[in-house]
């Protein structure tokens, strides 16, 4: 395979219909050439997905392409970023046309949904992997960040948790459980996940603390809880569970068990202090977004999990460091 072929895919990438008047210079140069609003600070994050680690190699290349960018916009969502800019450094196995279309199509049909222009990257032959850097505007100094949160502010999460989880679990075992729609829905949520930009400039000035929930709900909040030195009670039953996984799991207690441990949910877990939580859940309600009131921030350290006001000890994944905090 000539290396040729490599370098004419950065002009794979020139075709994109988003068009932002911040950009100077945009692929084909050596830099692209941006302008950052005044007034605001630049949001960055990078993220990669290998393939075999964080998607199967021979998956969809459009639903690949959703989830990189996806969980891209999710980072800056959580820090109540308006997204803009992205570029993106590909490693492939072969010059594949079939799945780079295939890509494009994914990745620019979520771009232009978030108007993000894809700005430049790099090309490379090797092993399936893709790696985003996702650029963005704040405010100055309103960024949401994980060290803000107080005792006493309430616990909240946008959406639903635990789909995402159900549906790798259907992918990975590679059947559809008795009801077609059911499993579609729920592998569905796995892969074409919405990054909840809306809801993260929502609570630009009101959220004390906020993160998207990557690694599952336990462990993320685990970060919020260490770096605002507080501890943390969830109340179980005000988990918001779909209809779909409550369908899926047997018992109504391994819903909120997948619900609490789910990775790659992409929704946020935000803290609001109490004397703004009606405001909060009004300006949600207002703009279509479903918030979930599952907890309150505690002077203990740990996270501790109360069902009907009684603390339980679940064994749930991303749970064991905190558990021993609180014994
Ligand atoms: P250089 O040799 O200067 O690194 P490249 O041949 O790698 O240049 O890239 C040429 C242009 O194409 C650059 O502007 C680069 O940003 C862009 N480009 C290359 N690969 C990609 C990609 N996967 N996505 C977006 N832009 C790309
Ligand atoms: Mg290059």
């Amino acid at each position: 395979m000539a290396q040729g072929e490599f370098d004419l895919i950065g002009r794979y990438f020139e075709h994109q219909n988003v068009k932002r008047e911040d950009v100077d210079l945009a692929i084909g140069d050596d830099c692209a050439l941006v302008r950052v609003p005044e007034g605001c600070q630049l949001a960055i994050s990078t993220d990669s997905l290998v393939a075999g680690t964080h998607f199967l190699e021979d998956a969809d290349p459009k639903l690949v392409a959703h989830k990189a960018l996806a969980s891209n916009l999710s980072d800056l969502a959580a820090m109540g970023a308006t997204p803009a800019w992205v570029s993106l450094a590909l490693t492939l196995p072969t010059f594949n046309e079939h799945w780079l279309n295939q890509f494009c199509e994914g990745f620019f049909q979520l771009a232009e949904q978030y108007n993000v222009q894809l700005i430049g990257g790099d090309t490379t032959k090797g092993p399936l992997s893709i790696t985003l850097t996702v650029q963005g505007f704040v405010p100055n100094g309103q960024a949401l960040t994980r060290s803000g949160a107080k005792v006493g502010d309430a616990i909240y999460v946008t959406g639903q948790l635990g789909d995402s989880a159900a549906g790798l679990a259907l992918l990975l075992a590679d059947t559809s459980c008795h009801d077609l729609v059911l499993s579609h829905a729920l592998k569905e949520r796995h892969f074409m996940m919405t990054p909840q930009v809306e809801a993260g400039i929502a609570l630009r000035g009101i959220a004390s603390a906020a993160l998207d929930i990557s690694d599952g709900l336990i462990a993320d909040l685990g970060h919020i809880v260490k770096r605002s030195g507080v501890g943390a009670e969830i109340y179980i039953e005000q988990l918001p569970l779909s209809s779909e996984l409550i369908a899926f799991c047997s018992t109504q207690e391994q819903a909120q068990q997948l619900a609490l441990s789910s990775g790659e949910e992409y929704q946020l877990c935000f803290t609001v202090p109490k004397h703004q939580c009606i405001e909060i859940e009004s300006l949600m309600m207002a703009k279509g977004i479903q918030v979930s009131r599952i907890g309150q921030l505690t002077q203990s350290s740990g996270i501790v999990l109360l069902q009907q006001g009684e603390p339980i000890d679940w064994q749930v994944s991303g749970w064991d460091h905190f558990v021993s905090s609180h014994k």
